[in-house]
């Protein structure tokens, strides 16, 4: 912590209630009040019925890699040259909505389709905390 070079995320309203729960180390996920649809990314309406009350639940923290590239060129190379290669993943949480993220913990060629991950906190800069995903214990048996 301290360094920390990369960009940042900006909670807005609808957003802030998501990174506030990663930095004590908790994945939330909006749910709609109407009709229960899960949604991510935090917005301030339902994409499926267009309503505007929703609850935050706990989400398992569990999923599956969807699709990811691995990052060898770093761009710009000031910021990102330490970094690569990295790997940007969107990961299918098993709630059933999907969230981009860095798959770390492994080799970025052990990275496959479906393969099973977890979340894990990563305390980045002084109140920021994101969420990223590692193999899940079952894969690195
Ligand atoms: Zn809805």
């Amino acid at each position: 912590m301290g360094d920390y070079a990369q960009p940042l995320p900006v909670p807005d309203p609808d957003s802030a209630p998501f990174w506030a729960a990663c930095r004590e180390h908790r994945l939330v996920l909006q749910k709609c009040a109407a009709c229960g649809a899960v949604r991510y990314p935090p917005g301030p309406r339902c994409p499926r019925c267009r309503a505007r009350e929703a609850v935050w639940i706990e989400a398992a923290g569990r999923g599956r890699v969807y699709s990811w590239i691995v990052v060898n060129h770093p761009v710009p190379k000031e910021v990102y040259a330490a970094e690569v290669p990295y790997v940007v993943a969107l990961i299918e949480l098993d709630e059933g909505v999907r969230m981009a993220s860095n798959i770390v913990g492994c080799a970025p060629s052990a990275v496959r389709g479906d393969l099973r991950v977890e979340v894990v906190f990563d305390d980045v800069a002084p109140g920021t905390t994101l969420p990223r995903f590692k193999p899940a214990p079952d894969e690195t048996r």
